[in-house]
């Protein structure tokens, strides 16, 4: 099959979240699987500056938005066997952030956006490259179905082309106010409470959620969860009436770059059959870190944004009572400037056992997957959450939030002594997650049992194969409806 894959990032090139090791992982396990698959995103001046060759492909598109015409550029450059495509407007683009600084996104989103979706299209025509099935992640490539659907419904260039839409998170849905509709391009007959309007303004995602012809999300657990009024954001109903052609498809993670014994960023490689390569990891973050050094105190690492999302609102409270612990907390990550700015009062606070590091540290987050002995992620809601199936990867044992793919991945050890691979807690509230951490130490100080539960974790496949399989039959369904 012919796929084209649209998103907002893609690994290395551009990432903030688990989005970007998706879009580079799922079109690298579907190549495997002999299929003709590409992949589409902005050409960020991030990716410009990075060091892989781009080249023009001296095609160009023109977009009319607004009242203006914005011209865009066709550019190529590829993740191994996999073809990438820029789209290239430096005015859009050629910016510092990818969607805004930390105060808040960019006001002219819609229109980089609708800019990139209409300039995908409109190059696809150009190059002749005719996809079975356009798979488009998230709010900021939700404009494609919908342009398929209600604009080019009758092209036929496209009317063989099916259309998957994946929510990767719920909670950013492309919302803005009405005004901005000229911005899309869109006609203004689409702004209706069956289209795109949602309270009075245009929710991109909600547009693509009725006009996709199929709609996932990265885990079975916030497949469900969506559909409630909790944690559908609003979206429930519009998700309920698309529910026959819902589906949950747990993400993967890429083991060739997410491996312990292939892994170049870390100090020593190991194994489920070798571990002792993870004590060395240990010591060489505590020295790197300035933790003191120790091979039995435990290490709790976070990695992760810093949004309430993540729970680390949670995690703030209770770092007095890390503090006064006999063990060590690593965190790494970057967002909101309010939980940042509690994270960088404490670290002032000059506390020896807390490594808070503020900042988006690729290199350091291979090196705190691999040196620590747990990991914690106490989200409020989490779609899939890649950083604990690394974890699980790389014997570090996650301690969770019951909710979302954390629930999906994560087995309890209390609960399931057998088969657990982690620990979890129910209930979003400090006192839960510290029972949970309580546990884990408790555990910790057996060694042979702890290394069973390590083993169990890193023998889990949490490889692409199963996932990218189930994607290819949801395509191979959909393209052939489409074909009638
Ligand atoms: P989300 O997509 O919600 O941000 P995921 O757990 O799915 O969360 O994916 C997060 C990915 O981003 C992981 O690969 C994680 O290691 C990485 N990451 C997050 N924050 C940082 C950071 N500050 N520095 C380096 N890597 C980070």
């Amino acid at each position: 099959m012919k796929i084209l894959q649209v998103a907002s990032e893609v690994a290395p090139l551009a990432k903030t979240g688990g989005l970007a090791d998706v879009v580079a992982a799922l079109p690298k396990e579907l190549r495997r699987m002999g299929h003709d698959v590409r992949v589409a995103i902005p050409f960020y001046k991030e990716v410009s500056s990075g060091n892989l060759p781009v080249r023009k492909a001296r095609k160009s598109a023109e977009v009319e938005l607004g009242g203006e015409l914005h011209k865009g550029y066709l550019r190529q450059t590829a993740l191994g066997e996999v073809p990438v495509y820029l789209v290239e407007n430096r005015d859009f683009f050629g910016r510092d952030h990818l969607y805004g600084p930390p105060e808040g996104d960019y006001p002219d989103n819609p229109l980089r956006f609708a800019f990139f979706c209409r300039s995908v299209l409109q190059f696809l025509k150009r190059m002749d490259f005719r996809p079975d099935v356009i798979h488009c992640h998230d709010w900021q490539s939700a404009l494609i179905p919908i342009i398929l659907k209600y604009e080019l419904g009758h092209d036929p260039f496209f009317n063989r082309t099916a259309v998957i839409f994946t929510i990767h998170n719920l909670a950013y849905q492309g919302v803005f106010p009405a005004d901005a509709l000229p911005q899309t391009g869109l006609d203004p007959s689409l702004f209706t409470m069956d289209r795109l309007e949602f309270y009075g303004s245009i929710n991109l995602l909600k547009g693509a959620i009725l006009a996709a012809d199929d709609i996932t999300t990265v885990s079975e657990t916030y497949c469900h969860e969506i559909l409630s009024p909790g944690q559908g954001c609003g979206l429930e109903g519009v998700l309920e009436r698309r529910q026959a052609d819902l589906a949950g498809i747990l993400n993967g993670l890429d083991t060739e770059e997410w491996n312990p014994s292939l892994d170049r960023r870390i100090f020593r490689n190991y194994s489920s059959k070798s571990l002792a390569g993870k004590g060395a990891d240990k010591r060489e973050l505590q020295r790197e870190l300035g933790l003191k050094a120790g091979a039995s105190i435990p290490i709790i690492g976070m990695v992760g944004r810093i949004v309430e999302q993540k729970g680390i609102d949670l995690v703030i409270d209770l770092l007095p009572r890390f503090a006064a612990e006999e063990l060590q907390l690593v965190i790494l990550g970057t967002g909101d400037l309010r939980l940042m700015h509690q994270l960088h009062e404490f670290r002032n606070k000059g506390v020896k056992n807390v490594s808070i590091n503020l900042g988006f540290r690729e290199p350091l987050a291979p090196k705190i997957y691999a040196g620590c002995d747990m990991f914690l992620m106490p989200s409020r809601f989490e779609p899939c959450g890649l950083s604990q199936l690394i974890a699980l990867s790389y014997g570090t044992v996650p301690i969770v939030r019951r909710t979302g793919g954390l629930a999906d991945t994560v087995i309890d050890v209390t609960a399931n002594p057998r088969e657990g691979n982690g620990f979890s807690f129910t209930e979003f509230s400090a006192d839960a997650c510290w029972d949970a951490v309580q546990r884990a130490l408790v555990a910790y100080r057996d060694r042979e049992g702890w290394r069973k539960i390590m083993r169990r974790g890193m023998l889990r496949d949490v490889s692409w194969r199963s996932a990218a399989g189930k994607y290819e039959e949801l395509y191979r369904t959909c393209a052939d409806n489409r074909r009638g």
